[in-house]
């Protein structure tokens, strides 16, 4: 790891004087330079113009991306039915839907319960259909001030794993497969138009956010890269990085994830080094656990970040801001093989007597 890492008392990166006890701060410099085609529609005229870019993908499904979010609406013969309406798109999402057609919304889908994806429904006023899996209603239910004071509006419909939606002549299938990024987060799929959006799984040509993009479930998560492929889809819109996906970078995703997995299990099965134990030895189980923990997270980084991959780049080349966040995929992953995959590490087969 490079010298930024760690909070030196004194140094800028240091201003609140935590030293240890803090987290990294590094600078621009420290990492890859992000390749101009996984920018997608950010830094496009229109979107610089007005502060969002709305275009049709097929026969009426439409992506619409601003701020660090992207969302989708579908023009159907009697009405629009929205996907989703994250705060940071806003009243933009008007604006765009404006821009291609007169037609009221008449119908909006939640793709889970997280606010910074539905926090903005309230604009759509009080006459839409709201639809969601059941969990995303009891979650709303529960904390009416989601969607920041703006009224998060209740869904009208809910369902537990499957519904077709069929409005003015266009299907639309929801479909829940069980836990993922988070409980009661549902995949909606446009059969005809071969459109999918799966929110906050994959990031197109991006390694996803931290800790596997927030997830409520790492294993589920992991998992959902299969479900997405699934699907015969030309295009995903997965919620960041303004840019729809394709196949390819669903196919990249999973990969990138699979590695990570298999290197975390590798860590755990070879991490018995007892090195870190004689240096910090057993009076501060929390120094411990944050030294083998992180050991661990940084094999799992380099091995990931260094493996050359089926078109000759490694991750770090492929993946934009891979070298940013791999760390905290291993990380939580490394915690997700103890506790969803029923995995013990090396260290503690070493300490503690297991049954032969
Ligand atoms: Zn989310």
């Amino acid at each position: 790891m490079n010298d930024h890492q760690q909070n030196k008392p004194g140094e800028p990166t240091d201003r609140y004087g935590i030293g240890a006890a803090g987290m990294p701060l590094n600078t621009l410099a420290d990492y890859r330079p992000i390749p101009a085609d996984s920018y997608g529609a950010l830094f496009l005229p229109d979107r610089l113009a007005k502060g969002y870019h709305v275009e049709e993908i097929n026969d009426g499904v439409h992506y619409v991306t601003s701020g660090a979010y992207d969302a989708m609406f579908v023009v159907t013969g009697s009405g629009v039915v929205v996907v989703d309406a994250p705060p940071l798109l806003g009243t933009n999402m008007l604006k765009a839907i404006k821009e291609v057609t007169d037609a009221p919304v008449t119908h909006l889908i939640y793709s889970h319960w997280h606010s910074d994806h539905i926090g903005a429904a309230g604009i759509f006023g009080p006459d839409v259909k709201v639809i969601s899996h059941e969990y995303t209603r009891d979650m709303i239910q529960r904390w009416p001030d989601l969607g920041g004071g703006r009224g998060l509006p209740v869904p009208t419909e809910t369902f537990s794993t499957n519904e077709t939606l069929d409005v003015g002549g266009v299907k639309l299938q929801l479909d829940y497969k069980g836990v993922n990024h988070t409980p009661g987060n549902i995949f909606i799929y446009a059969p005809k138009q071969k459109v999918l959006a799966a929110i906050d799984i994959i990031s197109p040509g991006w390694s996803a956010f931290k800790h596997c993009d927030a997830s409520e479930n790492i294993r589920g998560w992991a998992e959902a890269h299969d479900w997405i492929l699934d699907y015969d889809f030309k295009a995903v819109v997965s919620g960041h990085v303004n840019r729809w996906g394709t196949r390819e970078d669903a196919v990249a995703s999973r990969a990138y994830t699979n590695d990570i997995v298999e290197f975390a299990k590798e860590a755990f099965d070879q991490a018995e080094d007892m090195e870190f134990i004689q240096r910090n030895g057993f009076s501060n189980a929390w120094v411990l656990w944050e030294n083998y923990f992180n050991e661990m997270t940084n094999y799992v980084t380099k091995k990931t970040l260094e493996k050359v991959t089926d078109n000759g780049q490694n991750w770090a080349e492929r993946l934009a801001g891979a070298d940013v966040m791999t760390k905290y995929h291993a990380y939580s992953i490394l915690e997700a093989l103890r506790l969803e995959y029923g995995m013990v590490t090396g260290f503690e087969k070493r300490i503690i007597p297991q049954e032969s």
